[in-house]
């Protein structure tokens, strides 16, 4: 039977990687987005012409409405779904000083990138235990390396990324018992939409020696590590914390 796929943020950047990678493996893939339409469809579309399966569904996950379409719609398509992968996430607004920072600009990334993953989770977990079938499903949530380096212009976002590091530890220990494994990926700097308006930035601070590993990672990097998870080469884990960040985690003297 083949397996079934969410990708939250599917449109661009990583989430278009991981939809790529994941089709590649033989997996049917839901690409979710919230405004490129257009975006979304080139992502389908190339899937399908290679011979894969792919939908696109517009879904908000911030908006309670817009996650319960989505969730059902995901498991309507195939009438199962095996993995979710909870990729979409917004940088903050603007890059500002902690003692500065509004609060709707905290609370609007807290709940995209934490507090939406948490109840999309919540959501699908539920479908799952009650999916007929033994196979093992999984879960992976794309957070960052700022789950753990500080930076005090984007709190917001680092916050919202340590969260998502717990919320991988307690998902993965409430579900192992479900035959559900949960992982967590946390990119380095990653050439998307995301980083182009700071790439001058991140190539000074490469060529200055940031990174064990000197360059840009791709989507593909983190693609490559879900397709790996996903395939089953990592069974007997769970909770596990990968990252794709050519060694920037590393605590270098
Ligand atoms: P990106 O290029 O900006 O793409 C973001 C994706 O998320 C788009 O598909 C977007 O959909 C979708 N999205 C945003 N808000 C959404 C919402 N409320 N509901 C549904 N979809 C939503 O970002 P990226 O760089 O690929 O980042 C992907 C993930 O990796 C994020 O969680 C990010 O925090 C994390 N990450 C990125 C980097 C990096 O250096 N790029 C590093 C570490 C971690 P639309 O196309 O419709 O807008």
């Amino acid at each position: 039977m083949q397996q079934v796929a969410l990708v939250t943020g599917g449109s661009r950047g990583i989430g278009a990687g991981i939809c790529q990678a994941l089709a590649g493996q033989g997996l049917a893939v839901i690409v979710n987005y919230r405004r490129n339409a257009d975006a979304a469809e080139q992502v389908v579309q190339s899937i399908n012409r290679s011979g894969g399966n792919a939908v696109a569904v517009q879904a908000d996950i911030s908006r309670p409405d817009d996650r319960d379409r989505l969730v059902q719609q995901a498991f309507d398509w195939q009438g199962r779904l095996d993995v979710l992968v909870n990729n979409a996430g917004i940088a903050p607004p603007r890059r500002v000083d902690l003692l500065e920072l509004e609060e709707t600009e905290y609370r609007q990334v807290l709940e995209v990138n934490l507090n939406a993953v948490f109840f999309l989770s919540q959501a699908v977990v539920r479908r799952m235990l009650a999916q007929p079938g033994e196979s093992r499903r999984v879960i992976i949530n794309i957070s960052s390396v700022s789950a753990e380096f500080a930076s005090t212009d984007r709190a917001a976002y680092c916050i919202s990324k340590a969260g998502m590091g717990m919320l991988t530890q307690l998902l993965a220990a409430r579900l192992a018992g479900e035959g559900i494994g949960v992982y967590e990926i946390r990119p380095g700097i990653t050439a998307t939409d995301m980083t182009a308006p700071v790439k001058e930035k991140y190539d000074r601070m490469i060529a200055d020696g940031l990174l064990p590993m000197p360059r840009w990672g791709q989507p593909e990097d983190v693609a490559s590590i879900v397709a790996a998870i996903v395939a089953g080469h990592f069974d007997y884990t769970t909770g596990q914390v990968f990252y794709a960040d050519g060694g920037l985690h590393i605590r270098r003297l």
